[in-house]
């Protein structure tokens, strides 16, 4: 049955289609390329497209509800309402903040004056990771990677005030650029605390001779995400004498840690590095370095000046804002932050309703349905491994919308007066949380996204995919939308996810969540030629004339955008059959799945934050994310007539298909 219709709203806008680019070129502006021409960034933002206006929206939603409690008296003491409420209200309290203007930081910069030894000098360290700091590491709690079902701390290279280590090495003239700014700001900070001209003059030098010997000991960005490569496990007394010169022992016992028998060293030349800075540098230089961290760290916090001077760098220089975001939006940031599930129940109340739960669910399983047939025809894989995979997504478990058990921050003080002291007292609350968490079996309920955030996971320890309820609306996820515009973005982003279950690292995981190969030595050969022919494709997409993607950074994504367009779009099919085909404003049902996959999206970015953008996310950037995936999928090729000599063409041996 083939029925021609008009259906109003369907959920793609067809003004915002590119006419003169044909979608055999370039798919991306074909779709959006009028909408990319009529938007204009908001001073504010660094990017913006589908999920930053989806994100933008949300906070207008969690506004209404931050208005509603500031307005209501009374709230029970310890109750999420009072300490959202509060939270925000402290927050928005500029002229509080503006007369304690660096005040808070004093008793910490003392502390920092008084160091005298290098047991002190940990002694302070340790204090300052129990308020969440990472300098000049971070110790974080983890599951186990090779014994999924028990927790195990992590210690992970930090110490860096700029994003990544690339802005100390790299000569290129954007990294020169950012160098320069950073040297300006650390100046300003500075001198906004009162240093003298030649204190600071000295200090920058320091400051920044530290920053770059840590850079050159960190682990390349891609490697990080290599699970084996982040994985070495130490009992405390192989620590001590791997990496000596840190008193670890010691050190465990001061963050409150003192019980672990076991911990990972996420990047142990790094960490190598940094006990020989314990070694052979001074105090004098030691303190130095962490004043700059603490202030640096903790400048937003401040009043007005340092807010400013922290925007300067953070967000004009690296990322290309031009404007500081509302005093209200920049407060939501902290409540999300620091009560994060307190203001998402209250957000799942007002704004997430059952049947959008329920249309999801349904929605996952039939996906999941989906994904085990494909793995079931695949032909390039084994049977053994095929069943492998199968008990894998089998096991692989989903959470859609919100938590079944809220964080309740019981014991947690918030004033609305004391907008320093609560972010403190929020951060020791949650490293408290964290050392008795460590002591308990591993925890399944828990969420790793707060409900209101426009964002979705795969988590391999635990083997299971989540969808925030903020990203269950258009243009990902609308009941009211064409099925087609659907399927092609949520139905995407819930194969994306299970992709990542099988991605260049997932499929290392098994389905208890270890890190354990099920594959045989054929599958994996055949697997990683395919991953390998991925990232030179994505090597080759350009950012700006002279900067390309790190194919190797975004593998993992790149897979499973492959894997999502794919799955989606299998899912589509199955499900065309119940429904039947027709056409909306002269596009086939399989033209609108591909529209609604490249509407997800859709984004305009600033120059900087492009150029940031290559050395910190895992993800491509958008226009590849959908020139990518289509131009290696046959579906897309007969949809648009794609031929040879057309720039999206790739001959069928080059096409790489996985899932
Ligand atoms: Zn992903």
């Amino acid at each position: 049955m083939k029925k021609t219709t008009t259906k109003k709203n369907w959920g793609f806008d067809t003004t915002t289609l590119n006419h003169s680019i044909r979608p055999q070129d370039d798919f991306f502006e074909f779709a959006n390329g009028l909408w990319i021409q009529k938007n204009n960034i908001p001073l504010e933002e660094s990017r913006w497209g589908s999920f930053n206006i989806l994100r933008h929206n949300t906070d207008l939603q969690l506004k209404k509800i931050l208005t509603t409690l500031t307005k209501k008296k009374s709230a029970l003491k310890g109750s999420h309402a009072q300490l959202v409420r509060d939270m925000y209200l402290s927050a928005i309290d500029t002229k509080r903040r503006d007369t304690l203007d660096i005040l808070p930081l004093k008793p910490y910069l003392k502390e920092i004056e008084a160091i005298s030894s290098k047991e002190t000098l940990l002694c302070y360290i340790a204090r300052s990771h129990k308020h969440g700091s990472g300098t000049p590491w971070y110790f974080i709690l983890d599951q186990d990677t090779k014994k999924s079902d028990q927790y195990l701390f992590t210690l992970w290279q930090g110490g860096l005030g700029m994003p990544e280590r690339e802005y100390y090495l790299k000569k290129e003239p954007e990294q020169i650029r950012v160098q320069m700014a950073y040297k300006a700001h650390i100046k300003k900070l500075l001198s906004l605390s009162g240093f003298s001209s030649k204190e600071i003059a000295g200090a920058s030098v320091i400051i920044m001779a530290i920053e770059t010997a840590l850079a050159r000991a960190a682990m390349k960005k891609e490697d990080t995400r290599e699970a084996e490569k982040t994985y070495h496990k130490y009992s405390i007394a192989q620590l001590e004498r791997t990496i000596p010169g840190i008193a670890w022992r010691k050190y465990f016992t001061l963050v409150g840690a003192g019980h672990i028998k076991e911990v990972n060293v996420g990047q142990p030349e790094f960490f190598t590095a940094v006990s020989k800075l314990f070694a052979t540098m001074s105090l004098k230089d030691w303190k130095i370095y962490l004043t700059w961290q603490l202030i640096n760290g903790c400048a937003p916090l401040l009043s007005e000046r340092f807010v400013r001077e922290s925007f300067q760098f953070y967000g004009k220089t690296l990322t290309g804002s031009k404007q500081m975001k509302p005093l209200w939006r920049r407060a939501l940031g902290f409540v999300n932050g620091a009560i994060g599930e307190g203001i998402g129940k209250l957000y799942v109340e007002t704004y997430f309703t059952p049947e959008a739960k329920k249309s999801m669910d349904t929605l996952v399983s039939d996906l999941f349905a989906v994904y085990k047939e494909r793995i079931e025809r695949l032909p390039w894989m084994s049977s053994k491994t095929k069943q492998h995979a199968i008990s894998k997504l089998h096991a692989m478990k989903r959470k859609i919308g919100y938590p079944t058990r809220f964080e309740t921050y019981k014991g947690l003080r918030i004033t609305p007066t004391d907008f320093f002291g609560n972010t403190i007292r929020t951060s020791e609350f949650e490293h408290t949380k964290a050392m008795k968490k460590s002591k308990r079996p591993v925890d399944r309920k828990e969420w790793f996204m707060t409900p209101q955030t426009v964002n979705a996971y795969y988590h391999p320890n635990l083997n299971e995919i989540a969808f925030p309820a903020a990203i269950l609306q258009f243009p990902f996820f609308s009941t009211e939308v064409d099925d087609a515009i659907n399927y092609g973005a949520i139905g995407s982003v819930i194969g994306h996810e299970i992709t990542h279950g099988f991605d260049d690292q997932g499929s290392k995981f098994d389905a208890k969540g270890n890190l354990k190969s099920w594959w045989n030595v054929k599958d994996t050969s055949y697997f990683t030629k395919k991953g390998k022919a991925l990232v030179a494709q994505f090597n080759a997409y350009h950012v700006t004339p002279e900067i390309t993607v790190n194919g190797q950074l975004t593998l993992g994504e790149n897979i499973a955008d492959l894997g999502g367009l794919v799955i989606g779009y299998e899912a589509y099919q199955k499900h065309l059959k119940k429904i039947g085909r027709y056409d909306i404003e002269g596009f086939t049902t399989e033209q609108r799945f591909f529209l609604g996959f490249a509407q997800v999206e859709r984004e305009i970015a600033r120059p900087e934050f492009r150029k940031m953008q290559i050395f910190i996310d895992p993800h491509s950037p958008p226009f590849a994310r959908v020139n990518g995936p289509v131009s290696n999928f046959l579906p897309f090729y007969t949809t648009f007539n794609v031929r040879k000599g057309d720039k999206l063409y790739r001959n069928p041996k080059h096409r790489v298909e996985i899932w």
